[in-house]
């Protein structure tokens, strides 16, 4: 990490940290980590989320100081972009903030892609998690890691791994979680908030299963979730958090997705491999980002044209 990063975080006296929209237990965790970190050595916080905050994760520590409202650019010295490395990942009103605020900005990210914003960034693919990122952060600078941070930044680590299930599980990343759990983070009562059984997202993922297509051989599993099985569910955006992930799960499916039609008239799709697709490419083609084997992107059309759209353009990725 640049010794650019280290200063600009050492010097800053008030610092608003941000993350992308629709934010997961990495984003929401990475930035209460950092949030308690900072605030740890004396500094002034704010914390951005433009949200919704899936249910799992209103119990972190510090959770109520996230806000939807920025504050006035003349109060911040530093920003820090974390979880994702484009500002237009953070949403519209966050995106415009960064674009016209003096003071510096900097990234913090562990996604795939080429970056070009941030006075300085901090970005290896490497890592499981950035959450795992600012919990070596925090040793090299010498900051104390309080109970409260290391229950968000562990809360990061567990779900952008599967709880130590996928393939960017290292020696490394569990070596963190150790040293997060002697810092104090709970492991069974964060596991019983973040893992809760949720009627809506069972009834939820019933509907996805009665819809559920097996196509390339078997190979690809594809989902959908229209507005209407939404409210049939009575259930929200933020409760299909970890559905894609099953429809993995399923013996001989290497390449799984999730199609959501949006309030917007879009559709928000989501992507997960295991092996050998890489499914960033995929998004990144049509504008989306992530990793290889989880990556996500929404555009706009019909449910019917995005997921043919899609298909074709993972087919050729699987060699069909
Ligand atoms: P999910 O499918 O859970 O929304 O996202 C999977 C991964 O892809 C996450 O790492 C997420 O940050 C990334 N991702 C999802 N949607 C987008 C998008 O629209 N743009 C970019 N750049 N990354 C995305
Ligand atoms: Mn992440």
């Amino acid at each position: 990490m640049s010794r650019e990063l280290h200063s600009l975080l050492r010097q800053a006296a008030r610092v608003l940290v941000l993350s992308h929209q629709q934010p997961d237990g990495d984003a929401l965790g990475s930035t209460l980590g950092l949030l308690h970190l900072l605030e740890g050595q004396g500094k002034r916080v704010w914390a951005y989320s433009q949200g919704p905050l899936p249910e799992e994760y209103l119990f972190l520590p510090g959770r109520e100081r996230i806000s939807a409202d920025l504050p006035a650019a003349a109060e911040i010295d530093l920003a820090v972009l974390l979880d994702c490395h484009q500002p237009q990942r953070i949403g519209r009103a966050a995106g415009e903030f960064l674009a016209g605020l003096a003071a510096p900005s900097v990234v913090i990210d562990h996604h795939q892609g080429a970056v070009d914003f941030g006075r300085a960034a901090w970005v290896d693919p490497g890592y499981a998690a950035t959450s795992e990122m600012l919990a070596i952060l925090a040793g090299e600078l010498g900051w104390a890691m309080t109970a409260q941070a290391a229950t968000c930044l562990f809360v990061g680590l567990q779900t952008d791994t599967g709880s130590f299930r996928y393939a960017n599980t290292t020696p490394r990343c569990l070596r963190v979680a150790a040293d997060l759990v002697q810092a104090g983070a709970p492991v069974w009562p964060i596991s019983q908030e973040v893992y809760a059984t949720r009627p809506q997202r069972l009834r939820l993922m019933g509907r996805i299963m009665e819809g559920l297509s097996l196509e390339q051989g078997g190979r690809l599993a594809v989902g959908q979730v229209t507005q209407a099985d939404l409210a049939a569910a009575r259930a929200e955006a933020p409760d299909l958090e970890q559905a894609v992930e099953t429809l993995r799960l399923i013996p001989g499916v290497d390449t799984a997705m999730l199609l959501r039609e949006t309030p917007e008239g879009g559709v928000k799709v989501s992507l997960r491999s295991r092996g050998e697709v890489d499914v960033s490419q995929v998004a990144i083609a049509l504008g989306g980002g992530g990793h290889k084997n989880a990556a996500g992107v929404t555009l706009a059309g019909t449910l019917p044209a995005v997921r043919a759209q899609v298909g074709r353009l993972l087919a050729q990725r699987m060699g069909a």
